[in-house]
């Protein structure tokens, strides 16, 4: 199964994807943690990505794109995997259609996690103070927020279209928003997605 997970920062995509690989038994392509891990290494990529993560901003999509297809062409991805914070961008939705339009029939769901902005910003601020994450700071929450909004929300009518979207409440525990999300992966495991796209549970 090919999923993509779609939340605003501090939705919990992260303990959810974790949750959700799992379950599956398939990889997880987070692009976050792939840049992150370039910052590490002190490659070119990751000295690129750092100006533009450090401000909130996302970074151009032929770099993501290059990253996510090198990974995608590693044999563990043949029969699936979950995408954590790809596509962030109508660009990047439309490529990793074409790219996965020979695939296994493509991507099976666009996982939507709902979570209503004053919740998300109290969580990340709480998140910054115990992960010391420097694109958590306040500064540059809002940024990530407003280009949640006026980048990544628009690819969600894109998915809506297309019958593959399911919108899930990412309040509550991690094992209440779990439960909805493994129901509506179920539930096109075994074939029976509406193909209306969900409103939220
Ligand atoms: P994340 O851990 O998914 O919240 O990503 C952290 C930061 O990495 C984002 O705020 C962006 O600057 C960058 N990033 C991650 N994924 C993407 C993507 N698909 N497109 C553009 N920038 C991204």
């Amino acid at each position: 199964m090919y999923i993509v997970f779609i939340g605003p920062p501090g939705a919990g995509k992260g303990t959810q994807c974790r949750r959700l690989v799992e379950y599956l038994r398939i990889p997880h392509l987070s692009t976050g943690d792939m840049l992150r891990q370039a910052q590490q290494q002190k490659t070119e990529l990751g000295r690129v990505a750092t100006t533009y993560m450090e401000q909130g901003k996302l970074v151009p999509d032929h770099l993501i794109l290059e990253i996510v297809r090198l990974r995608l062409q590693q044999d563990d991805c043949d029969e699936g995997c979950l995408f954590d914070g790809f596509p962030r961008t109508r660009e990047q939705a439309t490529a990793l259609e074409s790219d996965l339009a020979s695939r296994n029939g493509g991507l099976n769901l666009a996982l939507e996690l709902r979570v209503d902005e004053a919740e998300l910003i109290e969580r990340v601020s709480r998140r910054a103070q115990t992960e010391h994450r420097d694109d958590d700071a306040a500064a540059t929450l809002q940024e990530r927020l407003r280009v949640y909004r006026s980048q990544t929300a628009p690819i969600l009518d894109f998915y809506r279209k297309r019958g593959n979207l399911a919108s899930v409440n990412g309040l509550g525990t991690p094992d209440e928003v779990f439960q909805r999300i493994r129901h509506e992966v179920d539930s096109r495991r075994n074939g029976q997605g509406n193909g209306q796209g969900n409103t939220p549970t």
